[in-house]
């Protein structure tokens, strides 16, 4: 059982022109059917292209490739779309949600703070971000609040799946977005999302930062130090982090304990 680190998006800055960055998404083989934590856009966003992703593609490089989709990907892997019985998202924008429709079967697990945020009235600028056509189809929604349970220091939430896997509350970026936390043979993969902008935090003054992303980088930063054992990720990584990926980056998944 493995872990697939895939870039379902790719979005290039136009400046700086250093930052080509690409969405990561999961794909995890477990014994309970794939696990996808976040989509990318889904196929439909190709074929009817929503307003916001035309926003992206005149303020950003935005090849738009359908091979890109998870949907595509997961074929391409051997996959059917109905072997895909979970998806977990760290939050409902364009980007990490759109291929909801791509998989009926799955269940979908979301904080349930996002949800909200998803299906209410807009109150701040990044809700214009959800599509909501992306959960027209009705899919089966999980929703998760914390009761209390702890990863590491982080307040978290432990997911009802095969393996164990942590849904880590970090709000700020959207009003309910999480980080996933995932039990691997070989350690703990720490994926933050748009939480912060690991790898290149210097290059962002702090202020657009917490603007942006929420107010956690300095406390990732902090835990990243502290635990260097633990393979953290962000929802938006450089395109070398894909193109130079290594045997070493498919994960084994655990089994529960
Ligand atoms: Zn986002």
């Amino acid at each position: 059982m493995i872990i697939h680190l895939i870039n379902c998006f790719t979005c290039n800055a136009r400046f700086p022109s250093h930052w080509r960055t690409g969405t990561l998404c999961l794909v995890i083989e477990s014994d309970d059917g794939l696990i996808l934590v976040d989509t990318g856009p889904g196929l439909g966003d190709y074929t009817k292209i929503p307003p916001i992703i035309r926003t992206f593609q005149v303020a950003t490089k935005v090849p738009l490739l359908s091979e890109e989709t998870a949907l595509r990907q997961v074929a391409q892997l051997g996959y059917k779309p109905e072997d895909v019985r979970h998806i977990v998202l760290t939050h409902m924008h364009f980007d990490h949600c759109g291929g909801i429709p791509d998989f009926p079967n799955a269940t979908v697990h979301v904080h349930e703070r996002e949800y909200h945020a998803f299906t209410g009235m807009p109150r701040r600028w990044t809700d214009l971000a959800y599509v909501r056509q992306h959960t027209a189809h009705n899919p089966h929604f999980l929703l998760h609040s914390e009761r209390g349970d702890e990863w590491f220091d982080f307040p978290a939430i432990p997911l009802p799946l095969g393996i164990e896997m942590w849904m880590i509350p970090l709000f700020g970026h959207s009003r309910g977005h999480c980080g996933i936390a995932v039990h691997t043979n070989s350690g703990w993969l720490f994926h933050v999302a748009d939480a912060a902008p690991l790898g290149f935090d210097e290059e962002i003054p702090p202020w657009l930062t917490r603007l942006v992303l929420g107010p956690h980088t300095p406390r990732l930063s902090q835990f990243r130090t502290n635990h260097p054992e633990i393979r953290m990720t962000t929802g938006h990584m450089l395109l070398d982090f894909f193109s130079n990926r290594t045997a070493a980056d498919l994960f084994s998944v655990a089994g529960r304990e």
